[in-house]
């Protein structure tokens, strides 16, 4: 069953086109992330379909009813915010049924609905704790249990690992995941971080300027990127512009514009001395080059290498310790560039 549909959305704020012509569609259980950067439209979208954003254009349909003229509490869908403020003064039983008396339940369901959130999220112990005797992670599961009691039919999720440091992020990641998964909850995730997209999401929206430029699963907008915007935003790439015909005399059978993008997946080349034979197969790219520059990062070292066919400086990490001036060559794997 398709639980979200949006129509041509837009909404302008003077010159802005926050949202230019989005339509999306969600399936029951399926998690859409939207991805983009800064600006392009994602808050806005959410917004939206929560009812906090009027909109100049567009029709959103949830479960197949047009709510699109609808206020935000008769939308049954919920939202959890970047800062997912709990109330400070109150218990985390008292956060999590909050929105329950608000919708007049009688005590006891209140206190039935609460307990099996609680204890859906593993935090039932929690119960009685006020949010500054939590840890980040656990406040964050006080506030998605505060979302899902409701039992909405679409949870929008903005950004909400973004308050987390780098090492629990990862962990809550694939834990939020889970939870997700379980609750079989049609969700609308939005991040500025396509790694995060890429690991938990059933369907990936890339947006830039109010417009969603692709939508797919996760491996097809990696490996099929619509786009130079898509290809160039997802993974660790160079970009390199350069006429076509230089790519044609390093053998890409390329026909038509004079100028075109190489797209490299920067993470995924292999990189070597000059007198380490790497096997190129027809459709790869093997390009040569000197080192220029040299960064040290930990794990990895990051060379700046100029590549000599194609007259252009490119960044790529590796393990091995090359010398500043040596010659090297870089393989590309078909399917690991990209040319627009
Ligand atoms: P994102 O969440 O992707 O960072 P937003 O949806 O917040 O992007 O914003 C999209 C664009 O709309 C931005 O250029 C932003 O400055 C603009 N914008 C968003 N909300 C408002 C508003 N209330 N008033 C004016 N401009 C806004
Ligand atoms: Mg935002």
């Amino acid at each position: 069953m398709i639980v979200l549909r949006t129509e041509n959305l837009k909404k302008y704020y003077g010159e802005v086109r926050a949202l230019d012509g989005v339509s999306i569609q969600i399936d029951e259980g399926e998690l859409l992330a939207v991805i983009g950067p800064s600006g392009s439209g994602k808050t806005t979208l959410l917004r939206s379909i929560a009812g906090f954003v009027q909109l100049d254009e567009g029709r959103i349909y949830i479960k197949g009813r047009d709510v699109t003229d609808l206020p935000p509490e008769k939308r049954n869908v919920a939202m959890f915010f970047q800062n997912y403020a709990l109330w400070p003064h109150m218990s985390v039983f008292d956060n999590v049924a909050y929105g329950l008396k608000v919708r007049k339940l009688s005590k006891e369901k209140v206190r039935e609905k609460v307990e099996w959130a609680l204890n859906f999220l593993d935090i039932g112990h929690l119960a009685g704790r006020k949010p500054n005797q939590l840890s980040g992670g656990q406040q964050q599961r006080v506030a998605l249990a505060r979302a899902i009691v409701v039992e909405p039919d679409l949870l929008l999720l903005d950004e909400p690992l973004s308050n987390l440091d780098a090492k629990i992020r990862m962990r809550i990641r694939f834990e939020l995941r889970d939870i997700l998964k379980k609750l079989n909850i049609a969700t609308l995730y939005v991040t500025h971080d396509q790694e995060e997209a890429l690991s938990i999401a059933d369907k990936i929206a890339v947006m830039n300027n109010g417009k969603v430029l692709q939508i797919g699963e996760p491996r097809e907008i990696y490996r099929k990127p619509k786009d130079l915007f898509v290809a160039d935003f997802v993974g660790v790439n160079c970009v390199v512009k350069t006429e076509a015909e230089r790519l044609r005399r390093i053998g890409l059978d390329i026909s038509g514009q004079r100028e075109v993008n190489l797209v490299i997946r920067a993470e995924e080349v292999v990189l070597d001395r000059m007198n380490v034979p790497l096997t190129k197969r027809s459709n790869d790219l093997l390009l040569n080059g000197q080192i220029i520059g040299k960064q040290y990062l930990g794990a990895k070292i990051r060379y700046e290498i100029k590549l000599k066919d194609l007259d252009e400086n490119i960044f790529i990490n590796s393990e091995e310790n090359f010398e500043l001036n040596e010659q090297v060559h870089i393989l590309v794997r078909e399917g690991s560039y990209f040319i627009y």
